[in-house]
C-alpha cells in the first residue's frame, strides 16, 4: 500500500501487541486499546503462573519483531510427552528427532509485558483500561470504556483489527452489521489450573524438560514447567460425568479424585483443595465464523476469528502466524479491504485445519498415549520418518516444528495415517513389515516437502 493509513487495534493481547510491533517497525501508525490496565505496571491480572508451549510457527513470528531472544531467555525447553501411566512408571516420548525438534513453557504475562515493550519500542501508542463498548462503522468510530469511572472515550478509526480474543466485542459489533456465520462448538469438557510448588532445595521436582501427561481415557492431567522451578498442571475433565466438573465440585472431591487416579501427582501439589477451589473452571470451545473481515473497515485475527481447544498448543501459535500474514498483506495490498480479503482466503482454510487437529489430539493425549496400536503405529511413524526424510513427516512435527501450512499438514497426515493404519492392521509387533511395499506407497502418495515451506507469502 502506498499510502499507510493508520490502524487501530483492539486488544493488548499476544496477538495485539505482536501485530503492533510488526506493523509499527514497518512504518505504520498504530493504535492499541486494551480493555485491562498495563500489566507491567500492575502486575499481570490473577497473578497465577500460566504457561504455553510456544513452537516454531510462533517463534519465526517473534523472530519477526526481534522479540524471540528476550522471550527464550526465560522459557523452559521440553524434549516431549513425559506420560504417567496408571501403576505409577513414567515413559518419556520424544517429540522430534532431536534437541532441534523441541517446544518451549513460556509464561504467558511475561511474554505479554515482553511483547508490549516491542510494540512500544517500535512506536506503537498503547492505551490500557479501554475496553471497545460499540462501534459505529457509519462514522468509522468507536467508543472505549474506561471500567475504573465508566467514563466512555470516542476514537475515530480507518479499520480495527480484532485482536480481542474468544469473546471479541469487536466481531460482536461486525456481527450487527453484516452476517460472520458463527458457530460456537462447545467441547464439552472444562479445565482447572493448579500449581507443583518447586522442590524443599529449590529445584524442579519432576523432570523439567518434558510436558508431562497423565492420561487417564476420557480426562486427563498435563504440567508444563516454569522458569521459577514451578509446573502450572492443568486437570481436563468433562464438564458433567464420573469424573467431572459436576461431580468433582470442590476442593474436598478433587483431592478424592486424585487419590483414585493421579495418586503420583497428588503429593507434589500441596495447595490442591485450595486451588480447585479458588481458581475458575475453563470452558472449552471451537469457534467458527464464515468471514472474518467487515469490506475495509474491521478485521478478526488470532481468537477472535478462530478460538479452538488447547489440545495441539497451537492457539498463540496459530494467531502470531495470523500477525506476519495479516501485516504481510497489508503491505502489499492496493487498499485496506483487499489486503483482509487476502488476509482471510489465506488463514480461513489454515485455521479450520488446525481446530480439528487439535480436536484430534485431545482423544491422542487422553486417551491414545498409552495404547499399544498406538505405539506401534509411532515407532513405524519414526522408523518411515528417518528411511523418508522431507517426505514422511510426522503430523505434530510438520505442526510443530515445520510452517508449512496447517492445511497442508493435516491433509500430509491423513495419508500418513492410512499407511500407518495398513501396514499395522492385526500387528503387535514391526518384525517381518514388508518395507519395500511401504517404501514404494511413501513414494507414490507424497510428494517431497520443501523445506521449511514458510506459512505465509
Ligand atoms: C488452557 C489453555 C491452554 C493453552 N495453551 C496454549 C499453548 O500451549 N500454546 C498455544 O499456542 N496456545 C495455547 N492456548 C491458546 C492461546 O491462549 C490463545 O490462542 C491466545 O491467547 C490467543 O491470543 P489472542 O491475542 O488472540 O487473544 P487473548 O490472548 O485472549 O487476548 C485478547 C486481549 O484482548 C483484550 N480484550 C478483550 N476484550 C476487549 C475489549 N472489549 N476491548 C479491548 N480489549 C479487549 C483482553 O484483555 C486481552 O488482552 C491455550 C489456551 C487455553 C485456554
Amino acid at each position: 500500500m502506498k499510502h499507510k493509513p493508520s490502524l487501530t487495534i483492539v486488544g493488548a493481547g499476544l496477538a495485539g501487541a505482536l501485530l503492533a510491533a510488526l506493523l509499527a517497525r514497518r512504518g505504520w501508525q498504530v493504535d492499541v486499546f486494551e480493555r485491562r490496565g498495563d500489566p507491567r505496571v500492575h502486575g499481570f491480572a490473577g497473578g497465577r503462573s500460566i504457561n504455553l508451549a510456544l513452537a516454531e510457527r510462533g517463534l519465526h513470528a517473534l523472530r519477526a519483531a526481534r522479540a524471540d531472544a528476550a522471550v527464550l531467555d526465560h522459557a523452559v525447553m521440553m524434549r516431549g510427552r513425559m506420560v504417567h501411566f496408571d501403576d505409577g512408571t513414567t515413559q518419556l516420548q520424544r517429540y522430534g528427532r532431536d534437541d532441534s525438534e523441541v517446544i518451549w513453557s513460556v509464561s504467558r504475562g511475561e511474554l505479554n509485558m515482553v511483547l508490549l515493550d516491542a510494540a512500544e519500542a517500535a512506536g506503537a501508542r498503547l492505551h490500557f483500561d479501554r475496553r471497545l463498548h460499540a462501534v459505529d462503522f457509519d462514522a468509522n468510530s468507536a467508543r472505549f470504556a474506561d471500567d475504573r469511572d465508566g467514563v466512555l472515550h470516542e476514537h475515530a478509526f480507518n479499520a480495527l483489527l480484532g485482536a480481542d480474543g474468544a469473546g471479541s466485542a469487536l466481531r460482536a459489533s461486525m456481527g450487527e452489521r453484516t452476517v460472520l456465520g458463527e458457530r460456537t462448538v462447545s467441547l464439552g469438557h472444562g479445565y482447572k489450573e493448579l500449581e507443583i510448588p518447586p522442590a524443599a532445595d529449590g529445584g524442579f521436582r519432576i523432570e523439567p524438560n518434558a510436558l508431562h501427561i497423565w492420561p487417564r481415557g476420557g480426562y486427563m492431567c498435563i504440567a508444563l514447567p516454569n522458569d521459577e522451578r514451578t509446573f502450572t498442571v492443568t486437570l481436563f475433565l468433562p464438564s458433567q460425568g464420573d469424573p467431572g466438573f459436576d461431580t468433582v465440585r470442590d476442593g474436598a472431591d478433587a483431592v478424592r479424585l486424585f487419590e483414585r487416579d493421579f495418586a503420583d501427582a497428588l503429593p507434589m501439589i500441596p495447595r490442591l483443595a485450595e486451588d480447585f477451589d479458588a481458581n475458575p473452571t475453563g470452558v472449552l470451545a471451537t469457534l467458527y465464523l464464515d468471514r472474518w473481515h467487515l469490506g475495509g473497515q474491521a478485521v478478526l485475527l488470532g481468537d477472535a476469528a478462530h478460538a479452538m481447544v488447547p489440545f495441539h498448543g497451537q492457539g498463540m501459535n496459530c494467531a502470531f502466524e495470523d500477525c506476519v500474514s495479516l501485516a504481510t498483506h497489508l503491505e502489499g495490498a492496493e487498499d485496506l479491504e483487499s489486503a483482509f480479503a487476502a488476509f482471510e482466503a489465506e488463514r480461513r482454510p489454515n485455521a479450520l485445519a488446525i481446530q480439528q487437529m487439535a480436536l484430534e489430539n485431545y482423544i491422542e493425549m487422553r486417551d491414545r498415549v498409552d495404547d499399544a496400536d498406538y505405539l506401534l503405529q509411532r515407532a513405524l511413524e519414526r522408523q518411515l520418518a528417518e528411511r523418508h526424510p522431507g517426505r514422511f513427516i510426522p503430523r505434530y512435527a510438520m505442526v510443530t516444528f515445520h510452517r508449512m501450512p496447517y492445511a497442508t499438514a493435516f491433509a500430509r497426515g491423513q495419508v500418513q495415517r492410512e499407511l500407518l493404519v495398513e501396514a499395522t492392521r492385526g500387528r503387535y509387533s514391526l518384525d517381518g513389515l514388508d518395507l519395500e511395499w511401504l517404501d514404494a506407497e511413501v513414494l507414490r502418495r507424497l510428494e517431497p516437502v520443501a523445506a521449511h515451506a514458510p506459512a505465509g507469502p
